[in-house]
């Protein structure tokens, strides 16, 4: 294992004697890079077990200062095709979404009754809509710190086995009384997102989204501008949990947007 001194010794033995100064950095987004005029080296700490040529190649960068040139360019695909680095930004990456799950940064701040009102919908619009398509267990939940957002479907990226929905989210102000038609507007566009990733591999609201959309019947647009009650103030909790729809609960009622709000 190489100190940060015994690699810039390293690249000094090699030449690149602008180099005063490297520094390991430990995260999931910085392989390398040179700053303050191509004086220090900012390298992955992965980088303390480099073999000789990969030192070579960071030799070259501070060398050439940049990978711009064709030495440089040759020296940075060296680098970011080390099968270490790989190995270790795949084990951060999963560290982190390890990390997410547990630390409950994206937990949800609804009750279970409100989580399992959540749920009955989602396999209810499934059904009834989607005609099964989408699998079971997508997670579904509240959340208080959306702003002007009224929902999100997020795709899990460290999925090893083909595509994943990690989680479809609605704002906690859908639950209020009288958003029953633009929560189920919400959650069919959430899910019109997983059906069309799923399907396709689009996250966006491409033309693949737009026939999801209009095949299960909600409104093909964004979700901006939606005419939405909200919370006042702005933290207040809210623990109401609206009707289900009418094959799903006791209460009759006459259509099913009435009977959600
Ligand atoms: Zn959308």
């Amino acid at each position: 294992m190489l100190t940060p001194d015994d690699f810039l010794a390293a690249l000094h033995e090699r030449g690149a004697r602008r180099i005063r100064c490297v520094r390991f950095r430990a995260n999931r987004s910085t392989v390398w890079s040179l700053t303050q005029r191509g004086t220090v080296l900012n390298v992955h700490a992965v980088f303390s077990r480099a073999d000789d040529e990969i030192l070579e190649s960071f030799a070259t960068l501070a060398r050439e200062g940049h990978a711009e040139s064709r030495r440089g360019r040759s020296a940075s695909a060296a680098i970011m095709s080390w099968p270490p680095l790989h190995d270790e930004i795949a084990r951060l990456r999963k560290e982190h979404s390890a990390e997410r799950r547990t630390t409950g940064r994206s937990s949800c701040c609804g009750t279970p009754e409100q989580r399992s009102y959540l749920r009955a919908l989602y396999d209810y619009f499934n059904q009834t809509r989607f005609g099964g398509a989408l699998p079971s267990d997508i997670p579904v939940r509240l959340s208080d710190r959306m702003r002007s957002s009224l929902g999100h479907m997020r795709i899990d990226e460290d999925s090893d086995d083909g595509r994943r929905v990690a989680e479809i989210a609605l704002n906690l102000d859908l639950m209020l009384e009288g958003n029953g038609a633009e929560r189920a507007d919400t959650l069919l566009h959430e899910m019109a997102h997983a059906a069309d990733y799923l399907e396709s591999g689009h996250a966006g609201h491409g033309p693949s989204w737009k026939a999801w959309a209009r095949r299960v019947g909600c409104r093909p647009t964004t979700l901006y501008d939606r005419p939405v009650r909200r919370r006042r103030p702005r933290n207040r909790p809210l623990q109401r949990v609206p009707p289900l729809p009418a094959s799903l609960s006791p209460r009759a009622a006459p259509t099913e947007l009435d009977v959600i709000d």
